[in-house]
């Protein structure tokens, strides 16, 4: 297979070409471009639309956790949690660039003056069962810390409550960051992807099999035929099954989750800390995030609700309700307080959870449901893939193209050669880890190796080489090479995922807009009336944000 280059009117053209591919696939999160991956990795002729923006769906508003999920053994998927960490083993392997050791801390608390023997020997058990079903492949078991220690990491808690902690080891990644790598990793090996393009048919021989799709892009419809599709759309499986099999059958159940980010210094965790919802029994992850030179963190995110969505699939704002969901649980573990003025971004995002039957009335709790995913086949043969974790994407994918081989008649287990599971993403051979916070370090754990294009071209042009945003590491470079590489066509692409500007301070990244759609003009041939309007699309996303949050609170406060 020849490597394309990541350009959008290459990748256009390749699709109208006529030449039907083995498989395309519909949807651009993780587990369509994993897909992808797999498929191109194993020689297929492969195929990818997405139609807006690579992770912008629920795949840039995780809550960044590459992890076994301690919760799911407390709901006994331990077959979930062992399958997640023997992925998040591979992919530290396979992206050592994007995925970075993240430790974790639950606190222990007094209850009045007394530490409840329950909890901690219940704590203690669920701490080993995680090292044996898969934690220890990190390199590292969990460990009891006393009070003292236990505060080094969590200073602004209630420290009088404070008993101990236990310590243990997850990682992370930036969610749209790893998505558009991944795309471009199966590009690297022959795969065809395109954004913004977006399947508005599924087309049928004469017995009745797929054998293609109708697209759009750019105001204009056309046929791309392939022997194998695969619905990858997320939240919006339904509604693609339902071009394909003449009615939606309602079988997601979309479950929202929300997530704020506040400046480090309001709270100073140096690891990540697992705070209790007394309302609700639930916990809630404190990430710090943006790491400096200094060993501090320019900010971190707390998150992340999980409840029943039942509105419009395109329209799940942070609300005051939300808002509030969160506040109180931080807090509750704060010694200070934490208002809505304080929170500098916000996103929120809606996991594909499968009904356990289709036209199911939602019942009991969206946490209670399995994050396993499932593969099914329609009768017209479209391959569908739904639920899952960001963590499992590998896996999703790898059981997915299975049954698109047999579906092509082919083998279906991948040999070692064609196999993803030691599949290095671009970048991650000859990246060496650097010191976080510094200039080279942020470019190195975004681009690993490929750094060194980023580094040319402030090399050519210094001036690239400021913040987009004072105080922030992102640095104008990577607007540039967002759109000369990394297909990015629109201003909230760089703002909101090619970098996380937007999610981690909204206002600053509100500010740098204009400067940053200078650049995208230049690089993407925009006319003025053209920047214009990417910069009111992206003011209108930000002030119908800040409307949710406020709005509502207004109306919270009145109930
Ligand atoms: P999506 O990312 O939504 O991708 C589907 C894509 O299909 C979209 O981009 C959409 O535009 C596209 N599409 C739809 N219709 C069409 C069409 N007609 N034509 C073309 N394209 C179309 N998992 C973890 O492992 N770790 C975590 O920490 C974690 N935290 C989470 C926190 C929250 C709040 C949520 C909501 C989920 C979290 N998850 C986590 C789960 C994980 O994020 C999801 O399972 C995963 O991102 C889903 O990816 P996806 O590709 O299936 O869906």
């Amino acid at each position: 297979m020849i490597p394309r280059q990541f350009s959008r009117s290459h990748m256009l053209a390749e699709l109208r070409s006529g030449e039907p591919f083995d498989v395309l696939v519909i949807g651009g999160g993780i587990t369509g471009v994993g897909v992808a991956l797999d498929a191109a990795a194993r020689g297929l002729r492969t195929a990818l639309v997405e139609r807006d923006d690579f992770a912008s769906g629920t795949s840039s508003k995780s809550s960044k956790m590459v992890h076994g999920g301690l919760r799911y053994l407390q709901n006994g998927d331990v077959r979930l949690v062992y399958e997640a960490l023997r992925e998040r083993r591979r992919l530290m392997q396979n992206a050592p660039h994007l995925v970075d050791v993240l430790p974790f801390m639950i606190p222990i608390m007094t209850k009045d003056s007394v530490v409840s023997k329950k909890i901690a020997r219940a704590l203690g058990s669920a701490m080993w069962m995680y090292d044996f079903t898969g934690g220890w492949r990190i390199g590292k078991f969990h460990k009891r810390v006393n009070a003292k220690q236990a505060a080094e990491h969590f200073p602004t808690t209630n420290l009088d409550k404070l008993s101990s902690g236990y310590l243990y080891y997850d990682a992370g990644a930036d969610d749209a960051r790893l998505v558009v790598t991944l795309a471009r990793t199966a590009a690297q090996r022959g795969a065809v992807l395109a954004n913004r393009c977006g399947v508005v048919g599924v087309t049928t021989d004469a017995g009745g099999q797929t054998n293609g799709v109708v697209v759009e892009a750019d105001g204009d419809q056309f046929p791309v035929g392939a022997r194998v599709v695969v619905n990858a759309a997320g939240v919006w499986a339904d509604d693609v099954r339902a071009l394909d099999e003449g009615a939606n059958p309602d079988s997601i159940r979309p479950a929202k989750g929300v997530h704020l980010t506040i400046p480090w210094e309001k709270v100073r965790n140096d690891i990540a800390v697992i705070i209790p919802v007394r309302s609700d029994k639930r916990s809630l992850f404190l990430v710090p995030w943006g790491p400096q030179a200094d060993g501090s963190y320019s900010h971190c995110y707390v998150g992340t609700t999980d409840t029943d969505h039942d509105g419009g699939l395109d329209d799940h704002q942070t609300t005051a309700v939300d808002i509030d969901y969160v506040l109180t649980a931080l807090n509750d573990a704060l010694e200070t307080t934490i208002t809505l003025a304080d929170v500098t971004g916000v996103w929120s995002g809606l996991r594909p959870l499968v009904k356990a039957n289709a036209g199911d009335e939602p019942m009991g709790k969206t946490a209670d449901l399995s994050r396993q995913h499932q593969v099914a086949v329609s009768d017209s043969g479209v391959v569908r893939v739904s639920g899952g974790k960001l963590t499992t994407y590998r896996k999703m994918a790898e059981d997915t193209v299975e049954i698109a081989m047999q579906q092509l008649g082919r083998r279906r287990r991948a040999s070692r050669k064609h196999s993803t599971k030691r599949l290095k993403l671009i970048g991650a051979r000859g990246h060496r880890s650097t010191q976080p916070g510094t200039q080279v370090g942020h470019l190195a754990r975004r681009y690993g190796s490929l750094a060194a294009e980023v580094k040319a071209l402030i090399a050519f042009e210094p001036a690239l080489g400021e913040p987009i945003a004072p105080g922030h590491q992102y640095v104008l470079a990577e607007v540039v090479y967002a759109a000369r590489h990394e297909m990015a066509t629109t201003l909230s692409d760089v703002l909101e995922r090619r970098t996380r500007l937007h999610i981690f301070d909204r206002e600053a990244a509100l500010t740098a807009a204009p400067r940053v759609a200078a650049l995208m003009a230049t690089e993407l041939h925009w006319d003025m009336a053209e920047t214009e309007h990417q910069l009111d699309n992206y003011r209108q996303l930000c002030a119908a944000e800040e409307a949710a949050a406020r709005d509502q609170l207004a109306a919270h406060i009145t109930d």
